[in-house]
């Protein structure tokens, strides 16, 4: 009973709390008056103490004022508890039971992968049978990454209590992502976990004194942005012929984290190279695309079709698609198309090629990273012809279609991702442009007005461009 009584006091101090906000002091007099009731019904108390609480909180502040200023102790006439309010009876109360002991935990078993390990290996390394293996790689088909695992990196393995059924295998691609295949009645299915992750806006800049290549790398930013960079304004500057010792190079960049962890993901914000006095400039606008000042598009648009000729599409992109082969709900991540084998795959943008790689239920495939936030992905492949590192053309040949991986038929499986989400590539907003939108002039126009103050070389003494923000991380 006591305890009970404690107890409601803190909820009544809350409401207190809520009311001494308020000018005066107007609730304390509540409080005195609880103590001396303490051994008073607990259940009548429980409803006026709430009914206190709602009046002590909605009072008018001039009524509290009013009380709190006047020298006479406030007095509180109870009503005496009525018969329609119940008492309460402490032989209905149920005796307090044991708590169950906890279930006996999972087993867990970390593993870092070295060079040369298959999944295969692993599996068996930890006795699980290959049928279990499948049947995650089935779960990974619409996914794909379970083909990136890098050496060195961790994976975990959850088996029953007694260490022997495996339940779940869980990885982390990103550092604020982790990604699981759990055990379920119809198989192993996918699961990720996102992190929310901040970006960190810096700028880099650097005298170019060689190569714009190799001086963008001394900036620290890496091969990838270089090829980006050197991409965007190649059609503009010829890098061998034009460029002289005492041209620059600004950027505007973010790069991602999570609390004050990099993920390693980046994103070029702004960037201008000036040129024997001419400055060339690309702005990130919010649709994706890279402009000049001018809203002029450098991003070089893609293909709607990986392919010359149209293909009938034989199964539509469909994030809920019940699966031909497994008869399963997994999403179906691209559109197939019915090409016979050995069509001509086409690069439907530039880009570079992330990944070359056979899966067993995807087949054959490409990746690979357009500029801007475009990646595309070619499954089910007969023959490759570019290699992993390559820089591919909008339009160049990549591949031979074919029927490789599960299949129901030769088709060409083809995916296109925007930040790294897939979209449906029949449908998409793909960079088509040649300018800015004139609906959208006006923030593209605020864009540049953010940005070229940030990449312009000015005096040290300037607010609007700080030391501080000079990062060469050389
Ligand atoms: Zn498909």
């Amino acid at each position: 009973m006591n305890s009970r009584v404690s107890g409601s006091v803190v909820a009544a101090n809350s409401s207190a709390a809520v009311a001494a906000s308020r000018p005066g002091s107007f609730p304390w007099p509540f409080l005195i008056l609880i103590g001396l009731a303490g051994a008073a019904s607990f259940g009548w108390w429980q409803g006026r103490l709430a009914h206190l609480a709602s009046v002590a909180s909605s009072v008018p502040v001039g009524m509290a004022v009013s009380a709190a200023a006047s020298s006479t102790p406030l007095v509180l006439v109870l009503p005496q508890p009525s018969a329609q309010l119940p008492l309460l009876d402490d032989s209905a109360l149920q005796p307090l039971r044991a708590t169950p002991p906890p279930p006996p935990p999972p087993v867990i078993r970390h593993y870092r992968i070295q060079p040369g390990d298959t999944l295969e290996k692993i599996f068996l390394h930890f006795n699980i049978p290959l049928a279990d293996l499948h049947d995650v790689l089935q779960a990974d088909e619409a996914y794909l990454v379970l083909d990136v695992i890098q050496p060195d990196s961790e994976l975990s393995f959850e088996f029953d209590p007694d260490g022997v059924v495996f339940q779940s295998l869980s990885l982390q691609p990103k550092v604020n992502q982790t990604v699981t295949y759990q055990r379920s009645e119809q198989g192993f299915v996918y699961s990720e976990v996102v992190i929310p992750t901040q970006w960190n806006q810096h700028v880099v800049r650097a005298d170019i004194s060689h190569s714009l290549y190799g001086t963008i790398l001394e900036t620290g930013l890496s091969d990838r942005d270089a090829m980006e960079i050197t991409h965007l304004l190649g059609n503009k500057v010829n890098f061998q012929r034009d460029l002289r010792p005492g041209d620059t190079f600004d950027a505007v960049v973010s790069d991602e984290y999570m609390g004050d962890q990099a993920t390693g993901e980046r994103r070029l914000d702004a960037i201008k190279l000036n040129v024997r006095g001419t400055d060339y400039v690309a702005i990130l606008f919010e649709d994706g695309n890279y402009y000049d000042e001018q809203g002029n598009s450098l991003t070089p648009a893609l293909l709607r079709y990986p392919t010359s000729k149209h293909y009938r599409v034989s199964s539509p992109f469909d994030p809920k698609r019940f699966h031909p082969v497994t008869h399963r709900f997994a999403p179906h991540n691209g559109v197939d198309f019915a090409t016979p084998s050995g069509t001509a795959v086409l690069a439907t943008g530039d880009g570079v090629v992330t990944r070359v790689a056979n899966h067993p239920y995807a087949g054959l495939y490409v990746v690979i990273d357009n500029d801007g936030p475009f990646s595309t992905r070619f499954l089910h492949l007969g023959k490759v012809l570019v290699h992993k590192g390559q820089r591919i053309k909008r339009g160049q040949k990549i591949a031979l279609s074919g029927n490789s991986g599960r299949t129901t038929g030769p088709h060409l499986h083809y995916e296109l991702h925007i930040n790294n989400r897939p979209v449906n590539p029949l449908t998409a907003k793909i960079p088509t442009l040649v300018s800015v939108a004139a609906k959208d002039r006006g923030s593209f126009d605020e864009l540049v007005g953010q940005y070229m103050p940030q990449l312009a070389r000015q005096d040290v003494s300037d607010p609007l461009n700080p030391p501080g923000l000079l990062d060469h991380r050389g």
